[in-house]
């Protein structure tokens, strides 16, 4: 990993540390009220330090491309659903524990209408969080279309985080300070500002740099290539292995923009970007019908998954439609007339389904590229490697300095886990691989 990129973790894990830890010391500065048992101090801090952990939410999927930057989108993904999980956890424990030591606090009144306002917020803000967690841990079981999942799991992290923040001020034990009150209400502001700036100012930035179509090119494999051009503007650049978000027969306000890795060469002139799609779901399968010259929107790029670290020779290996990145890397390494070796291990069901298969065969005339594919339904009489990629095809086919080399891996979670063992059992460091997963959720 290079020193630039240790210094950005270190420097934004710092200030995601700050925003978790100052407002809790802040709590305890100035005047206090008079303490309590140590049960209901310790739930209470719980409560602020899972809210102070749900906010900060926000921020980590606002997309600021500055920030994701050294560690990659779906790592920042896994991070926000990991430690949303244990800031729910802490906002639950809170009342739990309350209840647990009797307190009074807790106490129902004789009348629903007694509820303090504080509690019924309180109420508010756990409930949303625990549909929160149950229709994201179980979306797919509970078969929630993506994008309806997507709107109401934004419509109940902001009713929580609301909630909350109105809980802590009603019920006011630490916050009668006007000082600490306008600062919890000022971070509050803050997250919300973030989500604004995603759903608001970004997509407004992108409504004035639009992208037209210019081709859609049918692939194997029951996929489609877009081929799109910056429309009025220059695009931007983007480096290979990078993805953007796409936005088709929609405004850039739209809730959901799907994710796609860009397939074409980073060299490519007029800002041009393709993206090759294929068919698993409903917005995948109605790619084909996307008409040249269609206005388009594209967010993006994003992604740590990319060539550029020092290196004898780059090894990727791609499972089915995980070869889009791939193919952005070769297309411009061969651009580039990089003269080092390149090897692509390319895994798929059978022969006649590999996606870019034709042009890989011209791309080895113009690069020192030795291609491997892997077929898990291969033709009777195949004489290449039959089913999954494993440590010993690496082993077949490359050279014995495993951990001088680069390898970049991108496919099935289930293939990516088993390459990413073999790596480690090869003995080939952390630093030298690199990997793509393709569910974010
Ligand atoms: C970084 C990244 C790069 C990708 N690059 C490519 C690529 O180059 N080519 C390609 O064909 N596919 C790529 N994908 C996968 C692609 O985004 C999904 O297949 C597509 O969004 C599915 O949409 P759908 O509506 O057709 O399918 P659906 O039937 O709605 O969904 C199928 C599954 O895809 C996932 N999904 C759906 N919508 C989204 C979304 N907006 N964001 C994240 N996940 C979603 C969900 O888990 C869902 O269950 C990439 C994914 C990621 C995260």
């Amino acid at each position: 990993m290079q020193h630039r990129d240790l210094v950005r973790k270190a420097i934004w894990s710092a200030i995601y540390l700050l925003f978790i830890l100052a407002p809790l010391f802040a709590l305890l500065a100035g005047k206090l009220p008079p303490a309590r048992n140590f049960g209901t101090e310790f739930s209470v801090a719980l409560g602020y330090s899972g809210l102070a952990m749900m906010g900060l939410q926000f921020g980590l999927t606002a997309r600021f491309r500055y920030v994701t930057e050294p560690w990659g989108e779906d790592v920042i993904y896994h991070f926000h659903r990991r430690i949303s999980l244990m800031a729910v956890a802490l906002v639950v424990v809170h009342p739990l524990i309350l209840i647990a030591i009797g307190s009074e606090s807790v106490a129902l009144p004789d009348s629903v209408w007694d509820i303090p306002w504080g509690a019924r917020f309180a109420a508010l803000s756990i409930g949303s969080l625990i549909v929160l967690v149950v229709t994201a841990l179980w979306r797919k079981q509970l078969k929630i279309r993506y994008e309806l999942w997507h709107l109401s799991h934004i419509v109940l992290a902001l009713t929580a985080v609301f909630a909350g923040m109105l809980h802590m001020v009603g019920w006011g034990f630490y916050l009668v300070d006007p000082f600490k009150r306008a600062l919890w209400i000022g971070m509050t502001v803050f997250w919300i500002a973030l989500l604004l700036y995603v759903r608001l100012f970004k997509p407004l930035f992108m409504l004035r740099r639009p992208y037209r179509v210019a081709e859609v090119r049918m692939e194997r494999g029951d996929t489609v290539t877009l081929v799109m051009r910056p429309d009025g503007h220059a695009g931007f650049r983007f480096k290979p292995g990078q993805f953007g978000w796409l936005t088709l027969w929609a405004s850039p306000f739209r809730i959901t923009g799907h994710p796609f890795s860009f397939s074409s060469s980073a060299e490519a002139p007029d800002g041009r970007v393709d993206m090759t799609i294929r068919n698993l779901g409903d917005f995948t399968n109605a790619v084909k019908a996307v008409a040249v010259g269609q206005r388009i929107y594209l967010d993006g790029p994003y992604g740590a998954f990319t060539i550029g670290n020092p290196t004898d020779m780059h090894v990727l290996i791609a499972g089915g439609i995980g070869i889009t990145p791939m193919m952005s890397m070769i297309r411009t390494l061969a651009d580039r007339g990089d003269p080092r070796p390149l090897v692509l291990l390319y895994g798929g069901k059978d022969w006649d389904t590999l996606t870019f298969r034709d042009e890989l065969d011209t791309l080895k005339t113009r690069l020192d590229l030795k291609i491997v594919y892997v077929l898990s339904q291969p033709p009777e009489d195949w004489s290449g490697e039959r089913g999954r990629i494993t440590a010993d095809v690496f082993k077949r086919h490359l050279p014995p300095a495993y951990a001088d080399h680069e390898y970049f891996i991108c496919g099935p979670d289930v293939m990516m886990d088993a390459i990413e063992t073999a790596l480690g059992e090869m003995k080939v460091p952390l630093a030298r691989y690199h990997s793509e997963r393709y569910s974010f959720v």
